[in-house]
């Protein structure tokens, strides 16, 4: 097993201390590694395809609270919306509807981040700055089954960190400028393995880890711009 436990504790340790929430990134895993974390206290996990969450959620104990990272597809919303914690990739208004729509179901209400494309690269889903503010002013306050609870990012993929800084650090302030009293937001989810120190620098209070905590992804697995 890959599973680095020494790894998991010292950073958990770090972003105790920093109050940021880890969720690790068990996406490719198996029941075994996840089970390791669990066992060491970790109960936040990400996973970004709905069958792998589907098929774990249901081998794995009750109390994991699972996060969905990927690019949720309108016709998925239905097999994890009845209980996942968080969804952190939002990027339309119908797809909030349609989690509404499932949520309102079993008369719950679901969690969501609105991811923001920050990066430079074209093809990394997300709204921009301008699209997310009128999602915000939109009819969203009306979906009663859904709770808008903050921000997701991911910066370039670059070993530039002058780049990944700015980019997190143009979140932090769309964050902040959205961030009113009664807007609800409360969550800025941006930093991974590669760039977590410097996302909350940058004002991160959730960060999404894997490799550090699991090691690396097998090459098999291609991977495309929202990790998959
Ligand atoms: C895979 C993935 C991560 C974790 O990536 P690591 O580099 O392994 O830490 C974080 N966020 C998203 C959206 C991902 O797809």
């Amino acid at each position: 097993m890959a599973v680095n436990s020494e790894a998991y504790l010292t950073i958990k340790s770090w972003l105790d201390a920093r109050a940021v929430t880890l969720v690790a990134v068990s996406k490719t895993k198996s029941i075994e590694d996840i089970l390791e974390l669990y066992n060491l206290g970790q109960r936040d996990f990400g996973e970004n395809y709905v069958q792998e969450l589907v098929e774990k959620a249901a081998q794995l104990p009750k109390d994991i609270r699972w996060h969905f990272i990927g690019h949720l597809q309108t016709n998925k919303v239905k097999l994890i919306a009845t209980y996942v914690q968080l969804i952190h990739g939002v990027d339309s208004l119908k797809l909030l509807n349609e989690i509404n729509k499932q949520a309102a179901k079993t008369n719950s209400v679901v969690n969501c981040l609105l991811q923001v494309h920050i990066a430079q690269e074209e093809t990394k889903f997300g709204l921009d700055e301008k699209e997310l503010t009128e999602l915000l002013n939109s009819s969203i306050s009306a979906l009663q089954n859904v709770r808008v609870c903050g921000l997701m990012g991911m910066a370039s993929f670059t070993a530039d960190t002058g780049t990944v800084k700015k980019e997190f650090r143009n979140l932090k302030r769309i964050f902040e400028r959205l961030r009113t009293n009664d807007s609800g937001l409360t969550i800025l989810s941006m930093g991974m393995s590669a760039d977590y120190k410097i996302a909350i620098e940058e004002g991160s209070n959730m960060v999404r880890i894997g490799s550090l905590l699991f090691g690396e992804r097998g090459k098999k697995q291609t991977e495309n711009q929202n990790g998959r």
